[in-house]
Parts: C-alpha cells; structure tokens; sequence
C-alpha cells in the first residue's frame, strides 16, 4: 500500500495537459551541468521512444490479429444466412409436391366421375337429364384441365426454385471454402504473431528498466488514456505528433535542446524532436 502511494506521489506533473508552462517539464538535478544535463535528458527520451516503437509494434501486430476473427465471423454468418435460404427453398419446394399430388388426386377423381356420368347417359329416361350429366362432365373436365394447369404451373415453380437452390448452394460451397481458408490463415497469423509479440514483449520489459520510474509510470498512464496507444511522439510539421496541435517555435526550440523532458500542452503526450526519432528508427 505504502509503496503505491508513494508511486502516486512521484508521478510527474507533466502529464497533466492544463500546465502547458516549462514548469511541467520533469525536473533534472540542478547540480549537474549543463551538457550532462542534456546527455541525460537525451539518454531518458532515447530510451522512452524505443520503448514507445516497440509497444507500438506490439499494439499493430493485436490489430492484425484482432481484425481476422471478425472477417470469419461475417463468413460464418453469411453461411448461416445461405443454409437458412435452402432451408426454405427446401421446404417450398416440399409444399409444391404436395400440391401437384394434391392435383393429380383431383384429376383421377374428375375422371372417375366422368366415367361414372358417361355410364349414367346410357341409362337417362329423357333429355333433361342426359343434359345435366352433360353439364357434369363439362364441369369436371374444365376441372381437370385447371388441375393440369396449376401441375404445369407448379412445375415450372419448382424447376426454377431448384435452379436456385443449385446456385445458393454453389455460392455455399464458395463461402465454406472462404472460412477454411480465413481459418488456417487466422491459426498461422496467431501462431506467427504469438511469438513475434512474446519477443516483443520482452524486449519492451527490458527497455522498461532502463526508465526511471516515475518516468515509466508517466509513460503508462499517458498509453493507456491515448486512443492510439501513443504516448511519446514526434514532433511533426510544427505539431504534435499525436493530437496534430500546433506547437510553438520556442517550444520546438526546447524540445531539441534536450534540457528537459516536454510534454504536449494539449494532449500531455511526451515530444520527441528528429534527432530521437532517426536515433531510435536506426535500432529498428
Ligand atoms: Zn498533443
């Protein structure tokens, strides 16, 4: 408990982004001179940006990783999406059956009856009658020709739903392929990227002990607040490589003296000039 309290204490008031003065700067023994002084300041920001493009790499290679499990997701819901619409081809194509057995039942009773009319004709006591039976037997015939209809009808339903289901299925097959592939290439890159990151990681561990304390702490709590993962950045264009504020001449000035770690007056991230940058990207 003692301990972290008095980490609390010693964090640098740098990092607090209202104190843009050269009294946020993190103060350097005054007993030492002026060109250690800068020897020092220089070795402390040398040390933070390697620190900083090493997390950096860190934090790229978990944005590979991150982003493939979500393009297998999409394919896994397409695929899900493409066997929900065969499903319902399917069952479609199930009630269109029904239907057409349902008509040829129609059309065998149609005829039965016309049978049985035509065999009534030979047996009428008068045209009355003969007539009605006539009219019987137009009607089931009218009725067998809609039933024959509605089969041809049907028919050509069921070709064209059964096209379709052809062509989703050839589409599903393409998608299942696609998931297989994204798979392997997701279980290589973890792989892959698994031990690239643990080596990273541990050179950043041992970049971390070359940073004095309060420093490391500063860095961190500055990391984990920036939506970027960066909390030492160049200076760029006369801005601040990380919010793209502007930063005034003087301070660029001060920054490249290396007589005192700045920090941005707008974002609280710790400024580094070119000649850290090419330095640390040398290492690189
Ligand atoms: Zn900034």
């Amino acid at each position: 408990m003692a301990k972290s309290s008095k980490t609390e204490k010693e964090a640098p008031r740098q990092i607090n982004p209202s104190t843009g003065t050269e009294g946020s700067a993190v103060a350097v023994p005054e007993s030492a001179s002026e060109e250690s002084v800068e020897l020092t300041v220089k070795k402390k920001l040398t040390a933070l940006f390697t620190l900083q493009a090493i997390d950096t790499q860190v934090d790229k290679i978990r944005a590979i990783r991150g982003e493939l499990p979500l393009e297998v997701e999409d394919l896994e819901d397409d695929i899900e999406g493409l066997e929900t619409r065969i499903e319902k081809f399917r069952q479609e194509l199930k009630d269109l059956e029904a239907e057409i057995a349902g008509k040829k039942v129609a059309i065998s009773d149609s005829q039965e009856l016309i049978k049985k009319y035509e065999a009534q004709q030979m047996n009428v006591r008068n045209n009355r009658e003969y007539d009605s039976l006539s009219k019987e037997i137009e009607f089931q015939t009218l009725e067998v020709q809609l039933a024959e209809k509605k089969i041809r009808e049907f028919t050509a339903g069921m070709e064209l739903k059964n096209e379709t289901v052809k062509q989703v299925e050839e589409e599903l097959e393409e998608r299942r392929k696609d998931l297989e592939a994204k798979k392997n290439e997701l279980e290589d890159i973890v792989a892959e990227t698994k031990k690239e990151e643990e080596l990273l990681q541990e050179s950043s561990e041992k970049q971390k002990v070359a940073i004095e304390g309060r420093l490391l702490t500063a860095y961190q709590r500055i990391r984990e607040n920036a939506r970027n993962g960066l909390a030492v950045v160049p200076v760029e264009r006369d801005a601040c490589g990380g919010c793209f504020n502007k930063i005034p001449p003087q301070r660029q000035l001060d920054i490249r003296l290396h007589k005192k770690i700045i920090v941005c007056e707008y974002c609280g991230r710790i400024l580094v000039d070119s000649d850290i940058v090419s330095s640390v990207e040398l290492n690189f």
